[in-house]
């Protein structure tokens, strides 16, 4: 049984407490591990680790930062196998996705801000009067990063790239459903010689481990993906403190799909983009509103699909719905399929838990479900289930699906399919998202910004806004 530990100052160690909290394969619904249960006084070593190392790292050449953080990125490739298969262990996604996103994409964030931080420039004003200005961005100290299960690398180091890259120090913490890759990880720095400090990582509860970092004194800058509940404690806590806050929350993201789309793209892009990961992906799309003239046509082909669909092993080649990540969250999907039958909803295929047979008889699985029947502003409408569960509605309207798109308390992530260009730039203009694809789904270039308007978060994420997040700005003001 791996018991993992935290990394702090450089090294890898047990929790002060001696306490740990096991670790579940949610495909196996067996506990395989051990986790350190830190509290706030392992934040403190932490905080105090990264305080130190901040002077020497902020000032470090930003080609040396890069240095490392590219070779960090080379030790992610060198080991994607292993790390592909811990991810998949500890999240119960299937393996071919963890081999094919969650991994490559986490040497991606590293490399993409290694490189990002030394094209990254200040900007200056000449004023008329006869003076000229120009604005540094410093790194502003010690960073608090916070990130989810749901695709645990992928956005653990999100993240953390553009933090050091900027010349921060940070004080992270995976979710504690599943910290396995976040420990690989922390080898990974300690073999690239990420100089101590620079980079701590304190595995533990949410509520513990996580508000020790938030309520901080010395950590000035918080930024945090998770659920819109989470974010609003966190916002309560560091607001008043007056820290830096960045917030990824929660969706509930529409898919419109209107009768001149090319139907095919549609239909096989809105299977992956509702089943994904299980549906656990803050940008799945799990209202899809389709134009009344092909409704029932579509409804027909989707249905016809998501049966194919292998819910399965995680680690078979054949398997596209993986465990979902836990039991709570399993039982948590499962009221909401059943909440959906009780507003009036009819379940078109799925709607059940899954028992499979060998290792995996005893694994958190569900049917990828469809629902139809249901009114956009019903409670499985409205509220985030972040599982293998899509409701599919019609409408006539332009003006109506945006009505129906616009009416959560989200805005996260919208899809529209349609071949006219005209009519996709009118939506995408009116649909209050943060983020919109137009015949495409999950096309992502790291240079753009990344987060969501409403209870879907505060601020963006990507690129530059990344960058500027975490440094501050200062202004000088020469007269000439
Ligand atoms: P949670 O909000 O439960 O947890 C997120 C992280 O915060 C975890 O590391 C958790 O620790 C920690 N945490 C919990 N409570 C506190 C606290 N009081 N103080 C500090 N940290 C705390 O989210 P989930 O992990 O359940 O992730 C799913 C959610 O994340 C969904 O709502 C999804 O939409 C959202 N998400 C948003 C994305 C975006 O980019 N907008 C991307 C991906 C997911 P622990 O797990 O140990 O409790």
């Amino acid at each position: 049984m791996t018991q993992i530990k935290n990394y702090i100052n450089g090294e890898l160690v047990a929790p002060v407490s001696g306490e740990y909290l096991d670790n579940i394969n949610p495909a196996e619904g067996k506990v395989y591990g051990q986790i350190p249960d830190s509290t706030s006084k392992d934040v403190e070593k932490a905080t105090e680790a990264a305080k130190a190392a901040f002077e020497d790292w902020s000032n470090t050449p930003v080609t040396k930062r890069a240095r490392v953080l590219n070779k960090i990125a080379d030790l992610i490739d060198q080991n994607h196998e292993r790390l592909a298969k811990a991810e998949s262990e500890d999240n119960g996604k299937p393996l071919k996705l963890a081999m094919s996103v969650d991994i490559p994409r986490a040497s991606a964030n590293m490399r993409f801000y290694a490189t990002g931080i030394q094209h990254f420039a200040s900007e200056s004003h000449y004023t008329e009067e006869g003076a000229i200005n120009y604005t540094m961005r410093r790194p502003v100290g010690v960073a608090g990063c916070i990130s989810p299960w749901n695709l645990p690398l992928y956005l653990f180091t999100w993240k953390i790239a553009p933090a050091l890259a900027a010349g921060n120090t940070v004080v992270a913490k995976p979710s504690e459903v599943t910290p396995m890759t976040a420990f690989l990880f922390s080898e990974l720095c300690i073999e690239a010689g990420l100089p101590s400090g620079v980079l701590n990582i304190v595995h533990g509860l949410g509520g513990k481990a996580g508000q020790a970092i938030i309520e901080h004194k010395d950590i000035p800058l918080i930024s945090f993906t998770g659920g819109t509940e989470t974010g609003k404690r966190i916002a309560a806590t560091a607001a008043p403190m007056f820290k830096k806050l960045s917030l990824e929350l929660g969706g509930k993201n529409p898919n419109i799909i209107f009768a001149d789309c090319d139907f095919d793209k549609a239909l096989s892009t809105s299977v992956i983009s509702s089943f994904a990961n299980q549906g656990q992906i803050c940008l799945c799309g799990s209202r899809i509103f389709v134009e009344e003239e092909i409704h029932d046509k579509f409804v027909a082909a989707f249905v016809e699909k998501v049966k194919k669909m292998q819910v399965g092993d995680p680690a078979e080649e054949s398997t596209r719905v993986g465990a979902v990540v836990s039991k709570p969250h399993m039982e948590k999907v499962l009221s909401y399929i059943k909440l959906g039958k009780e507003e009036g909803g009819e379940v078109l295929t799925g709607g059940q838990q899954v028992k499979l047979d060998g290792r995996c008889e005893n694994g958190y699985f569900i049917e990828p479900t469809v629902i139809t029947g249901l009114s956009h502003n019903c409670r499985t409408n409205q509220e985030e289930i972040f599982g293998p569960v899509v409701t599919i509605m019609p409408f006539n309207e332009e003006e109506e699906v945006i009505e129906y798109a616009n009416s959560t308390a989200y805005g996260l992530a919208a899809t529209i399919w349609t071949e006219n260009l005209t009519k996709a730039h009118r939506v995408a203009h009116s649909v209050k998202s943060g983020i919109i694809w137009v015949n495409c789904w999950l096309l992502r270039d790291l240079r753009t910004p990344f987060g969501g308007m409403k209870q879907s978060g505060v601020g963006r994420e990507g690129g530059w806004e990344a960058l500027r997040f975490f440094t501050e700005t200062k202004n000088v003001c020469i007269k000439l």
